[in-house]
């Protein structure tokens, strides 16, 4: 049998050799105690890196989002976000179930929402409005099809937030993707943002792990709340061993990825069948169909082995990642042309 080319998902990679032996290595403890090595010494790395004052490892990304909603916020509280964002699409309702806050969505551009647009959605300090507390970017947006911030966006949104004492959180599952797509530091995120969210089960390689990151005193109500959501490990420290190898070796390569995912985007807009392809900025390919037609082309990729996914009924979705190799990214362009 042929193997698959899996583009479902940048979550599908299975860890390398290389960070299967520096896991084989780890040394560990129980974290709960703070006394995982591993896990101190991933969560200091990250820190550094943003040079923001501490971290958290969790589980999943939508652990890290949620908790960083639950400190930001009381019950009753607003949350304004981007229609399209994976903390309001994607996470079960967790902002209601685990805050007890409300969402005002914005109808960005491919998912990136802008500082006017914040600055209209606060609410009035009126008894008879929600309490507006935090704003959520995503960077890379997923279903925005992977598209960037532009750095100076974001230091307008943090003006606006700073002048109305509202904290700013990033989901940056794929922020990685971003900083080398546009030639940013961890760093200059760092300096803007309360809080940061990371993924490094996605294109990084990991089988298994986020970070959170922000203040000291943010980090140590958060581990708390990790806690309380059941999210406080043990001898984790060989999951977070895959972190640390993926943040010293699967960060530069990400733009094997981003090459990969423009040349196949390059393919499937010559197609008479697509009515659009988003902008493909990093590692994310969507594009539309007539109305009803994604799952069958998404059928008919399967025939020739090639996975991807049906987002909506009129939008397929491809992504990049490490498991991908050239030889992958040729033969799905040739399957492509031959469509
Ligand atoms: C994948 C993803 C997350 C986190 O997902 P988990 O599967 O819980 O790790 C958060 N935000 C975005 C934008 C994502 O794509």
């Amino acid at each position: 049998m042929e193997t698959k080319i899996d583009f479902r998902s940048d979550t599908v990679t299975k860890p390398s050799p290389g960070m299967l032996e520096a896991m084989m290595q780890a040394p560990v403890g129980d974290d709960v105690f703070g006394e995982d090595p591993s896990i101190n010494a991933l969560e200091s790395l990250a820190a550094s890196l943003f040079r923001m004052e501490a971290a958290l490892f969790c589980p999943s990304g939508t652990m890290t989002n949620q908790i960083a909603i639950k400190c930001h916020t009381q019950p009753g509280d607003e949350v304004i976000c981007d229609e399209s964002a994976h903390i309001y699409q994607y996470e079960g309702g967790g902002i209601a179930f685990n805050s007890g806050a409300s969402v005002k969505l914005l109808y960005g551009d491919r998912g990136r929402i802008n500082s006017e647009m914040v600055n209209a959605a606060i609410n009035a300090d009126d008894v008879h409005k929600a309490r507006t507390s935090l704003v959520c970017l995503e960077n890379t947006s997923n279903r925005g099809g992977g598209s960037c911030y532009d750095f100076e966006a974001i230091r307008k949104i943090k003006e606006v937030c700073a002048s109305h004492q509202l904290a700013l959180h990033l989901d940056g599952a794929r922020l990685f993707n971003a900083l080398v797509a546009k030639r940013e530091k961890p760093d200059q995120y760092g300096a803007l943002f309360d809080s940061i969210s990371i993924c490094l089960s996605k294109s990084l390689g990991c089988p298994v792990g986020s970070l959170l990151l922000g203040k000291s005193d943010f980090i140590k109500k958060a581990r708390r709340i990790r806690k309380v959501f059941g999210g406080g490990m043990r001898q984790a420290g060989f999951l977070a061993a895959a972190g640390i190898y993926a943040l010293h070796n699967n960060v530069y390569r990400l733009k094997e990825d981003h090459t990969h995912a423009r040349l196949i985007g390059e393919a499937i807009v010559k197609k008479d069948f697509v009515k659009e392809l988003l902008p493909v900025e990093t590692n994310i390919i969507i594009f539309e169909l007539e109305d009803n037609a994604a799952p069958q082309l998404v059928e008919k990729l399967k025939d020739h082995q090639v996975l991807a996914y049906a987002i909506a009924p009129n939008r397929v979705r491809l992504v990049v990642h490490l498991d991908i190799t050239p030889s992958m990214a040729e033969k799905t362009i040739e399957i492509i042309n031959k469509l």
